[in-house]
């Protein structure tokens, strides 16, 4: 599933390859997969004729600004990927089973030059949106502050993975990264937020930033050092301990019983 370093690769591929292309087709084939009242007539009228100016994120949601000056939002979902000119963003060999298939093809453009970008989704959770409303999200997980982290924890009865994972207090991290982020800083994820202390809040924080920073270089919210235990049975790859496993926020969740309090 497309963690927000996956939705960063997708965004990434868009600010190279798909800018200031004027737009002169529009690619709607479902309208279930567009959203807040967008039909496939009021996005093609959106965006023929039109280019991207610049292709922002924030979380897990990519923003693309139009040269009309609207906004046009892309949700990746489970499985979505974005393609440029037939390319895929991030590993090609993860993909190169199911890249091919039209049929996933969910939304997308044809350029002037006679390039394409295609939103691609088998399991079709993705979807379109036109001028999405951005303050539905918390701050960036990337740009999250000690203070804000501090802020959301001290007013939160929830498990502190489960605040983590709220959309609305900080956007992008999933259930992968925020166990990885958790497990690196030595903290319970069903630890209720507001118990956390000073320090606690300190370790985590650098904790997501490591975790954000080392798994964006090895290539994707599944390269992490605590993934390769998240099966029934897994010991834990700091000290040998079998992974307690169980669902906390609504997820399935893998911690392990002695480093993490
Ligand atoms: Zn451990």
């Amino acid at each position: 599933m497309p963690e927000i370093l996956e939705v960063e690769t997708a965004r990434a591929l868009l600010g190279e390859r798909a800018l200031d292309r004027e737009i002169t087709k529009v690619y709607a084939p479902d309208s279930w997969f567009l959203k807040r009242g967008l039909t496939p007539r009021t996005v093609r009228a959106a965006l023929q004729g039109q280019s991207f100016t610049h292709a922002r994120r924030r979380g897990k949601l990519i923003l693309v600004d139009l040269s009309s000056g609207a906004v046009l939002g892309l949700h990746l979902g489970m499985s979505g990927r974005v393609l440029v000119d037939d390319e895929a963003a991030g590993d090609p060999l993860l993909y190169a089973s199911n890249k091919a298939d039209p049929a996933w093809h969910r939304f997308g453009v044809t350029f002037a030059d006679g390039g394409t970008m295609y939103l691609r989704d088998p399991r079709r959770l993705g979807a379109v949106e036109l001028d999405p409303d951005e303050d539905r999200l918390g701050p960036d997980a990337f740009d999250l502050t000690l203070a804000q982290l501090r802020a959301i924890c001290a007013k939160s009865r929830a498990p502190i993975k489960a605040v983590l994972m709220d959309q609305s207090r900080i956007a992008g991290l999933g259930n992968l990264l925020t166990d990885e982020a958790l497990w690196r800083a030595g903290i319970d994820p069903a630890r209720i937020a507001s118990t956390l202390d000073a320090d606690d809040i300190t370790t985590l924080h650098r904790a997501i930033r490591t975790t954000l920073r080392v798994l964006g270089r090895r290539g994707g919210s599944h390269t992490g050092d605590h993934m390769p235990a998240r099966f029934p049975g897994g010991l834990c790859p700091r000290d040998g301990t079998p992974f307690e496993r169980r669902t906390v926020g609504g997820r399935t969740t893998y911690s392990c019983p002695l480093h993490q309090h």
